[in-house]
C-alpha cells in the first residue's frame, strides 16, 4: 500500500489524482490533502479519503475545517501555513507525493519531499523553473524519484530508452519535441488579443485546467515554463528542445533520435493518464481515460510557433539562455501579471510587456541557495507589481 500526500487536493490536478487513486483502493491510501482556501471541498476529500492530516493556509481556515470536519465525526488531524506543508511531504509515514500546488507557493513543500527522499509526481512546473538546479541536486542527493505529470514531459519521458541519464546526446536522442494546442487564441487576429478577456483566455480548446496555468496556456508561457522543464528533467539544451504547435492536443509530445526516428505518446487529452503512469510506474493501471479513437479524429496537425503572437514563448527561451536567476525573475513577473490580468487590473497584451521590462531591469545573477533565490522572487514581483501600478 502506498500512502500518498496531495499537496494541493482541491485544483485541477488535485481531484483529477484523487479520481485515479479511488480506482484503486488496494494500492493507495491518502496520508495528506492540502488545499489553500477550499475548506467545503477540502472537507468533503476527507470525508471520502480519510487522511490522517489536511492541511490549510491560515489559521481561521483551519477553525472552520476543524468545526466541519468533527460535525461529520472525521478523526483528519488540522494544521495550517508553509511548515505544515513541508511537514506532510517529508514526513516518514508517506511514500509519494504530488506536487499540485500552483506557482512558487509549491517550491518549498515540494523540495522538503526531494529532501526527504520521496517519490515525488511533479506537476508544479513552476518549482522545477525557479530552482531547477538546487531540486534536481536535492533529488539526486538524497536518492528521490522524480516522475513528471505535466503531460508533455510525462510523454517524453515514456518516449525515452529506459534508464535514461539525463546526457540527450550520448543515449542517441537528437531533441524532444514538445507539443503545444496553440490555446484558445492560435487563430485570433493578433492586433484584437489586446482587447481579450480573462473568460476568454480561461476557455481552453481541449484542456480543463486551473485559472493561472490556462492564461498561460493562451499566452503560451505555459510552454515557455515547459521548455525550462524539459531542460531540468531530460538534460536538453535549449537548441535540444523544439515546440511544434499541433492543435488537436492528441500527441502529448515526441523524441527525435540521431537515426531518424521518431517516437511519440499519444492519447486524449485527459490528465488521468500521465497521473495513473507516474503513480503505478513502471507498471500500468487503469486510469478511467477514454481510449483513444483516431479515426474519429481524423486528422492531426501542425505547425511553428509565431513569436510575434507568442512573445512569452520567446521569453522563456531567452530566460533558459540567459541561466541563473532569469527563469525564476521570469516566472515571478509572469505570477503577478497574470493575476493582474485576472483580476481586470491589466490587459492581456501587458503580460509579456511586463515580464519583459522586469527581465530588463532585474539583472539575472547566479543563486546558489533557496533564501537567495526567494529574494530575487520577491524583488521580481514587487518591481512588476509597480509597473502594474504605474
Ligand atoms: P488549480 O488552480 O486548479 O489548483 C491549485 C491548488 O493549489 C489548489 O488545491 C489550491 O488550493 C492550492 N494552492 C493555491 N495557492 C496556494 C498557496 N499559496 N499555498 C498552498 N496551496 C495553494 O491548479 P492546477 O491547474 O491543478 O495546476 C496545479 C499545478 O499543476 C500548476 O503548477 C500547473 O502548472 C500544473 N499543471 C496543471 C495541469 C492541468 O491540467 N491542470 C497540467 C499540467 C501541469
Ligand atoms: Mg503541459
Amino acid at each position: 500500500m502506498q500512502r500518498i500526500t496531495i499537496l494541493g487536493s482541491t485544483g485541477s490536478i488535485g481531484v483529477s489524482t484523487l479520481d485515479v487513486i479511488a480506482r484503486h483502493p488496494d494500492r493507495y491510501s491518502i496520508h495528506a490533502l492540502t488545499a489553500h482556501t477550499s475548506v467545503d471541498e477540502l472537507c468533503r476529500q476527507c470525508e471520502q479519503f480519510k487522511p490522517r492530516i489536511a492541511v490549510v493556509g491560515s489559521e481561521p481556515a483551519a477553525r472552520l475545517l476543524s468545526q466541519q470536519l468533527r460535525q461529520k465525526d472525521l478523526k483528519t488531524r488540522v494544521e495550517f501555513g508553509p511548515a505544515a506543508l513541508a511537514a506532510v511531504s517529508s514526513d516518514p509515514d508517506c511514500d509519494v507525493v504530488m506536487a499540485a500546488i500552483v506557482g512558487a507557493a509549491g517550491l518549498v513543500p515540494t523540495l522538503a519531499a526531494a529532501r526527504a527522499g520521496k517519490k515525488i509526481l511533479l506537476a508544479n512546473k513552476e518549482a522545477l523553473v525557479m530552482a531547477g538546479q538546487l531540486f534536481m541536486d536535492a533529488v539526486q542527493t538524497n536518492g528521490a524519484t522524480l516522475l513528471p505529470i505535466d503531460s508533455e514531459h510525462n510523454a517524453i519521458f515514456q518516449c525515452l530508452p529506459k534508464n535514461y541519464r539525463r546526457t540527450p546526446s550520448e543515449q542517441g536522442v537528437a531533441k524532444v519535441l514538445l507539443t503545444a494546442s496553440g490555446g484558445p487564441f492560435l487563430n485570433r487576429p493578433v492586433e484584437t488579443l489586446e482587447s481579450v478577456t480573462p473568460a476568454e483566455a480561461v476557455a481552453h480548446p481541449n484542456w480543463i485546467m486551473g485559472r493561472k496555468i490556462s492564461v498561460d496556456s493562451a499566452t503560451m508561457m505555459n510552454k515557455g515554463l515547459e521548455v525550462i522543464e524539459a531542460h531540468w528533467l531530460f538534460g536538453a539544451s535549449a537548441d535540444q528542445i523544439e515546440v511544434v504547435i499541433h492543435p488537436q492536443s492528441v500527441i502529448h509530445s515526441m523524441v527525435s533520435y540521431i537515426d531518424g526516428s521518431v517516437l511519440a505518446q499519444l492519447g486524449n487529452p485527459d490528465m488521468r493518464t500521465p497521473i495513473a503512469h507516474a503513480l503505478a510506474y513502471p507498471e500500468r493501471i487503469a486510469s478511467g481515460v477514454a481510449h483513444l479513437d483516431l479515426t474519429s479524429i481524423g486528422q492531426l496537425d501542425f505547425k511553428k510557433p509565431d513569436f510575434n503572437r507568442f512573445p512569452c514563448l520567446k521569453l522563456a527561451f531567452d530566460a533558459l539562455r540567459a541561466g541563473g536567476s532569469a527563469p525564476a525573475i521570469l516566472n515571478a513577473a509572469n505570477e503577478i501579471a497574470v493575476q493582474g490580468f485576472l483580476d481586470g487590473r491589466t490587459g492581456f497584451r501587458m503580460i509579456d510587456q511586463l515580464i519583459a521590462r522586469v527581465m530588463d531591469d532585474l539583472p539575472h545573477i547566479q543563486v546558489d541557495s533557496i533564501e537567495g533565490l526567494m529574494e530575487q522572487d520577491l524583488e521580481a514581483r514587487s518591481i512588476a507589481s509597480a509597473y502594474m501600478n504605474s
